[in-house]
């Protein structure tokens, strides 16, 4: 997707301070973080949302929370524990249409979010 800022991000065509890279996925601090610890993990293809996951794509699904739990424990987060969040859609607050997976750590979370 040309025109898909974070496409643009694994393509390296925007800066990003990255803090993991496979073949098949990046992740990277977000710009606005939320968490002292707030890590966007996302596929290097373009899945619009958790809408099109699908049989073909889903091992990077499996493949990102990998990616989390080693970050995890690189970071040392494992133990005092972390949130994994994935927005879909308007209702859920998505504002960046290429799937991407939230880590939040470093502080208590509160429940239920807003
Ligand atoms: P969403 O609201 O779609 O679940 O999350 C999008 C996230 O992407 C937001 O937390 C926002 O701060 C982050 N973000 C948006 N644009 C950029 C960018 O260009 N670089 C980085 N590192 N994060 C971004
Ligand atoms: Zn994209």
């Amino acid at each position: 997707m040309t025109d898909c800022i974070f496409c643009k991000i694994a393509n390296k065509e925007i800066q990003s301070n990255i803090v993991y890279e496979d073949h098949k996925v990046i992740a990277f601090k977000d710009l606005n973080p939320q968490s002292p610890v707030h890590i966007l993990v996302i596929p290097k293809e373009h899945i619009e949302s958790t809408n099109y996951i699908n049989e073909d794509n889903s091992h990077l699904i499996g493949h990102i929370f990998v990616v989390i739990n080693k970050l995890a424990k690189d970071l040392g987060i494992h133990q005092e524990g972390y949130r994994i969040v994935n927005n879909c859609g308007e209702n859920g607050g998505q504002t960046v249409s290429h799937i991407h997976f939230h880590l939040l750590a470093g502080r208590q979370l509160l429940w239920p979010p807003g």
